[in-house]
C-alpha cells in the first residue's frame, strides 16, 4: 500500500528553540495583500507555522507616512499577544524635534525595547538631525536601533551606521539587511570588526549561496541576528537557510534567538 505524504510529516515547526524574529513589519500595505482583520493574529499564525517564538514588529504604517499610527498599531499587537509579537518604535525624521521627543516619551511611559528607522522609506539621512533625540535616548537606555541598510546605500549604508555606532557607543546598531548582496557583506562585516556595538541583521533580501556561512566566518555568530521581513516576505526561507546552514548548533541557536535575548533584553 502507498502512502501519500499527508501520512508523514517531512517537515514540521521548530520546537523547543528559542526563536526571535528581529526584522518584521505589521498590517496593510499599499503593494500586495495582507489578511484584512486580525493581523496580529495572521502574524502569529505565520510564526506558528515554523516555530517562532517572538517577532519584533515596526508596521508599515510606521515605515510609511505616520508613524504614529504605526507605534499605536506595534503596541495594540503587542498588548494582544504579549510573548509573541515585540514592538519597535519608529522614528519619522522630518517631524519637529519637540514632536519626536513628545513620541518617545509617550512610549518611554509604556516601555521601549528598541527603535526602526527607515531613512530609505523616510527619505532622510540616518546621521540627519531628526534621528539626534533618538540615538542620545537609545545611547542612555542601552537600546537597539534597527536601520534599513543596502550597500551604498547613500541614505544609511554601513558605513554611515558605524559613524552613528562611534557617536553612540551605549546603543547597539543592528544593520538591516546585511546578507543582501556581496558588497553588503564585505561592509557589513567590516564594520562589524570595527564596532563592537554593531550587529547584523541577516533579513532575507536575496539568497545568496553560503553569504550566511561566510558572515559567520568574518563577524563571528554572536554578532548576527535572524529575521524574515514578515509579512512582506515568507519566513520560512530565511529560517530554513539558518536551520541548514554549515554552522555549529551553538550559533544556529546565537543567530536565532540568544543574540536577540540579550540585545532586546528578553
Ligand atoms: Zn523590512
Amino acid at each position: 500500500m502507498s502512502s501519500s505524504l499527508a501520512d508523514h510529516c517531512l517537515a514540521g515547526a521548530l520546537t523547543g528553540e528559542f526563536v526571535v524574529d528581529a526584522h518584521c513589519h505589521f498590517g496593510p500595505w499599499n503593494a500586495f495583500h495582507v489578511r484584512r482583520g486580525g493581523w496580529a493574529r495572521a502574524m502569529v499564525d505565520a510564526m506558528d507555522l515554523c516555530g517562532i517564538s517572538l517577532s519584533v514588529i515596526a508596521p508599515h504604517a510606521a515605515i510609511g507616512p505616520d508613524e504614529r499610527l504605526g507605534n499605536d498599531q506595534a503596541y495594540a499587537a503587542a498588548a494582544e499577544f504579549p510573548n509573541r509579537l515585540l514592538p519597535y518604535v519608529t522614528i519619522n525624521p522630518h517631524r519637529p524635534c519637540a514632536a519626536i521627543e513628545a513620541e518617545i516619551a509617550r512610549w518611554d511611559r509604556v516601555g521601549i525595547r528598541g527603535f526602526k528607522i527607515h531613512p530609505a522609506l523616510h527619505e532622510y539621512p540616518a546621521c540627519g538631525e531628526g534621528y539626534r533625540p533618538m540615538f542620545e535616548f537609545a545611547d542612555e537606555r542601552g537600546l537597539p536601533i534597527l536601520s534599513h541598510s543596502w550597500a551604498g546605500d547613500a541614505l544609511a549604508g554601513p558605513p554611515i551606521l558605524a559613524d552613528l555606532a562611534t557617536r553612540y557607543p551605549g546603543a547597539q546598531f543592528l544593520i538591516g539587511h546585511a546578507a543582501s548582496s556581496w558588497a553588503m557583506i564585505d561592509a557589513s562585516c567590516d564594520e562589524a570588526a570595527r564596532h563592537p556595538n554593531i550587529f547584523l541583521d541577516v533579513t532575507t533580501s536575496a539568497l545568496l549561496y553560503d553569504a550566511l556561512e561566510q558572515v559567520v566566518a568574518r563577524a563571528g555568530a554572536d554578532r548576527i541576528l535572524f529575521g524574515s521581513d514578515n509579512p512582506f516576505l515568507d519566513p520560512r526561507p530565511p529560517l530554513g537557510r539558518v536551520l541548514m546552514a554549515r554552522i555549529s548548533d551553538d550559533d544556529k541557536r546565537l543567530i536565532l534567538g540568544l543574540n536577540a535575548r540579550r540585545i532586546f533584553k528578553l
